[in-house]
């Protein structure tokens, strides 16, 4: 971890698992699609155990936000009905079921309890506040997400990776697109995220400051600083600022 002493003007955050208690609502969502599976599946004369078609999409979950970095809903479910052999079912149902997973998901998944008090901290003391957050796949989605938030108002730009630039995150693009928007240089911007595969190294390229919010034993890649809760972010950046 290297030390860091730059004049830090904006404050910038990831969305899911950052301001967000989102990895709950995720399970919930992903249950409650898999639930739409089944019944769409029983409907057609396919009877397969809910237990089981969970089980499944959980495997897809974790390759498509891992490895794959591929968002869409569609193809997560279009996936599950390919390796059951079920691909001639596919149909308007599968958007459907896309939509209500966001739904689900936005429903369940509220802020952490110290989100708006520390961007109302940084708001008050002067800083720029964004948020750079992936495109959730269906577009307008994340955009929509983050508008049902209270702390939306306090956010001075919003950019949904892969929708407002070509490439997600880790591409430095987005950042860059942030702090220009923000007026501020890179340099000056702290970025604030959870997720060792996406948050880190586009931040540090683009000349952020990256400050890890370690959630449920995220403990790879090389943030330049780590930090708990967000509550813990604020003696840091003041720190930084002085
Ligand atoms: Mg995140």
């Amino acid at each position: 971890m290297r030390t860091v002493k730059q004049r830090v003007q904006g404050v910038i955050f990831d969305l899911d698992n950052t301001l967000l208690r989102s990895r709950r609502g995720a399970l919930r969502a992903l249950k409650s699609a898999s639930e739409m599976i089944h019944e769409h599946l029983a409907k057609q004369g396919y009877v397969y155990g809910k237990a089981e078609l969970l089980r499944q999409l959980r495997l897809i979950d974790q390759f498509m936000l891992g490895k794959k970095r591929l968002y869409n809903r569609d193809v997560w479910w279009k996936t599950l009905l390919r390796e059951l052999g079920l691909s001639h079912l596919s149909g308007t149902w599968v958007h459907q079921t896309t939509l209500h997973y966001w739904k689900i998901y936005a429903a369940e998944s509220p802020p952490f309890k110290d989100a708006e008090p520390t961007l109302k901290v940084f708001k008050k003391a002067g800083f720029k506040i964004g948020v750079v957050s992936d495109s959730d796949g269906t577009p307008g989605m994340k955009r929509k997400r983050i508008r049902l938030q209270s702390f939306r108002t306090l956010l001075e730009t919003i950019v949904v990776a892969g929708e407002d630039t070509p490439k997600v995150k880790p591409s430095k693009t987005p950042f860059m697109l942030v702090a220009r928007r923000l007026g501020l240089n890179p340099k000056n911007c702290v970025y604030v995220g959870d997720n060792p595969r996406t948050d880190i190294d586009g931040a540090k390229a683009a000349g952020m400051v990256m400050i890890r919010v370690r959630r449920d034993g995220n403990n790879m890649g090389h943030p330049d600083y780590e930090v708990r809760s967000l509550r813990e972010v604020q003696p840091l950046i003041f720190n930084l600022r002085s």
